[in-house]
C-alpha cells in the first residue's frame, strides 16, 4: 500500500508517520515520488490505522495497487510518464527510434552511422562499449575508449547516446557519456546495480530479463523509482522459449500488458528480440501497432562486418524501408517517429 502525502513532507511530519508505522509493527519504504513523499507498506493498513495515520496529517491518500510493485503501477500514476532527454520526448504521442550499431567497434564506422542517422533526422543514437558477450573470446567491446567516440560522434551529429552500464564499477564512467543508460537482460536481477541507478538523475532503459516474469521486470523497474529516480523506459527484448529457430521469442502481449500495468513508457527491441534480420521490419510494425513508445533497432554500415550481431543488424538501406513501413502504419495509427516534427526527409 502507498501512504501518499500531497507534497513533500518536513522532517518532523515524516518521523512522526515513520514513528507510527514502526509502533504498528508495519515495515515501509519511504521515498519522494511525483513531488510528494509516500511511504510504502509491505501490508495494508486497517480501518484503525488509516484512522491514526490521517490523524497525524490529515492530507493523505492510502493507495492499494494490489501488486508487489508499487511506484511502478498505473493504479499509482494514472498519466503515462512522459520526460525529455536533451529536449527529445520520450512517452506520449511520440514514438521514439534508437538506431545504431550493437557495439562500438571503430571511428571510422561510427562516424558513418552518425551522419546517416543524422541524414534521417534521428535523434537517439544505440552502441555498447562495454559489451556483455556469452563467450569470453568475443569481442568485448571498446570500452572508455568507446564511449568517448560515442560522445564525439554524437556532439557532431545532435545525438543522444544509449549506451549499456554492465557493472557497477563503470557506473560513473557511463554515467558521464551516456544520456540513457542501457540495463541489459542480463542485469535485469541485479538489484545492487538497480539500487545504485535510483540515486542517480539520469534516465535508464530497463530491458526485460530473458527469463523474467513481467511482475518481476516491474519491481526490478520498482527499485530504480524507489531511489528516487523517475526517468525509467521499459524495454521488451524477447525472452528465451522452447522456440530456437528465433534467437529469443520477442513477447509482444507483454508489452500491450506491461502498457496497462505501468505509466512507465514501454520501448521494444526485435533485433535481439528476433536475432534474424528480416523480422526486425515486420515485429517494429507489430510493436507500434500494439503501442510501443519505441523501437530500438541495431543499424550497421556493413552488417556482414559487425563485431557482433550483425546477422540481426540492418544496413542502411534496409533501415530506410523500415523507416518507411512505420510512417505507413502511422498514417492508421495516427501515430508519428519524434523526429518527423523536424520534417527531415530522406530520399526514394
Ligand atoms: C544489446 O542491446 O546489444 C544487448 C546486448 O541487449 P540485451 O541485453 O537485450 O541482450
Ligand atoms: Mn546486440
Amino acid at each position: 500500500m502507498i501512504l501518499a502525502f500531497a507534497s513533500v513532507l518536513g522532517n518532523q511530519e515524516a518521523k512522526a508517520i515513520a514513528d507510527f508505522l514502526h509502533a504498528q509493527g508495519i515495515e515501509f519504504k519511504s521515498a519522494i515520488n511525483q513531488g510528494r513523499s509516500v511511504f510504502i507498506t509491505r501490508k495494508n493498513l486497517d480501518p484503525i490505522q488509516k484512522n491514526s495515520v490521517s490523524s497525524l496529517l490529515s492530507d493523505i491518500q492510502f493507495i492499494d495497487t494490489q501488486t508487489p510493485y508499487q511506484l511502478a503501477s498505473s493504479k499509482w500514476k494514472k498519466d503515462k510518464t512522459i520526460f525529455s532527454v536533451k529536449g527529445a520526448q520520450i512517452g506520449g504521442d511520440e514514438v521514439t527510434m534508437i538506431a545504431g550499431p550493437c557495439a562500438v567497434e571503430s571511428e571510422e564506422q561510427m562516424f558513418a552511422i552518425g551522419d546517416y542517422l543524422q541524414s534521417r533526422g534521428i535523434r537517439f543514437m544505440r552502441g555498447g562499449a562495454y559489451k556483455p558477450r556469452t563467450s569470453p573470446y568475443a569481442f568485448q567491446g571498446m570500452k572508455l575508449e568507446g564511449l568517448k567516440l560515442l560522445k564525439n560522434v554524437a556532439d557532431n551529429h545532435q545525438l543522444r547516446i544509449v549506451t549499456e552500464l554492465m557493472d557497477l564499477s563503470y557506473l560513473e564512467e557511463v554515467y558521464d557519456y551516456a544520456d540513457v543508460i542501457q540495463i541489459g537482460t542480463r542485469n535485469m536481477f541485479n538489484y545492487t546495480l538497480l539500487r545504485e541507478l535510483g540515486k542517480i538523475d539520469k534516465p535508464v532503459m530497463l530491458k526485460r530479463g530473458f527469463s523474467a516474469k513481467v511482475e518481476e521486470w516491474l519491481q526490478a523497474a520498482e527499485y530504480i523509482l524507489l531511489g528516487g529516480n523517475e526517468k525509467v523506459i521499459l524495454c521488451e527484448r524477447g525472452v528465451r522459449s522452447f522456440e530456437t529457430e528465433t534467437r529469443n521469442t520477442l513477447d509482444l502481449a507483454s508489452l500491450a500488458l506491461v502498457k496497462e500495468l505501468s505509466h512507465l513508457p514501454v520501448m521494444v527491441d526485435p533485433s535481439q528480440g528476433t536475432g534474424i534480420r528480416s523480422l526486425v521490419t515486420p515485429m517494429s510494425l507489430a510493436a507500434i501497432a500494439a503501442g510501443s513508445d519505441g523501437l530500438m533497432i541495431e543499424v550497421h554500415g556493413h552488417p556482414e562486418e559487425a563485431l557482433s550481431d550483425g546477422q540481426q543488424s540492418l544496413n542502411f538501406r534496409e533501415f530506410d524501408t523500415l523507416l518507411k513501413s512505420c510512417r505507413n502504419l502511422f498514417d492508421v495509427k495516427s501515430r508519428s517517429f519524434d523526429f518527423e516534427k523536424n520534417s527531415i526527409n530522406f530520399t526514394t
